[in-house]
């Protein structure tokens, strides 16, 4: 068994407390790649793992049971154009332009978007998609850790440390 079919058999959401996802409730520039995990939408329990390559914006997009994505045939699917809104909200268009080193002269996500479209891009195979998936739910579970997490008041007694330079 790869780890990726591991990690497919693993619960995105704990079945007693579902909830809504984020529509993009990951994502990450990393590897070269603007890469993440977008919620169906209709499907709580499975979610795309999308990504685009810099330079190349060879793309990839499949759930997280490792069927390619439909929409994704030849062009961005909505997934990755979620994704790469996403990328913008979270570290700024201009950041996620030079990343995936698109030029443009006003970067917005938009434009970021179509000018890679413009060059017809290349599918490329999800090789990443695991480990990305796998860091979702790591992150998940970091999120879970967060929210049920009171303040400990006995930290307050160690003073920030000073860096030694
Ligand atoms: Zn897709």
């Amino acid at each position: 068994m790869s780890d990726w079919e591991r990690a497919s058999t693993a619960r995105v959401l704990p079945p007693a407390r579902p909830r809504k996802l984020a529509k993009v409730p990951f994502v990450e520039l990393a590897d070269g790649r603007v890469q993440g995990v977008v919620s169906s939408g209709s499907d709580i329990g499975r979610v795309y793992v999308s990504s685009v390559a810099a330079s190349t914006y060879e793309f990839a997009c499949s759930t997280n049971n490792n069927r390619p994505c439909g929409g994704a045939r030849g062009m961005f699917c909505n997934h990755i154009l979620a994704l790469l809104n996403e990328s913008t909200l979270q570290y700024g268009a201009e950041r996620v332009a030079r990343y995936l080193r698109v030029e443009v002269a006003e970067p917005t996500a938009q434009a970021i978007s179509q000018t890679m479209s413009a060059t017809r891009p290349s599918q490329g195979d999800n090789t990443a998609a695991a480990s990305v998936f796998s860091q979702f739910l790591r992150h998940l579970a970091y999120l879970e850790f967060e929210a049920s997490t009171a303040p400990v008041p006995e930290l307050q007694w160690f003073p920030p440390t000073r860096a030694v330079v």
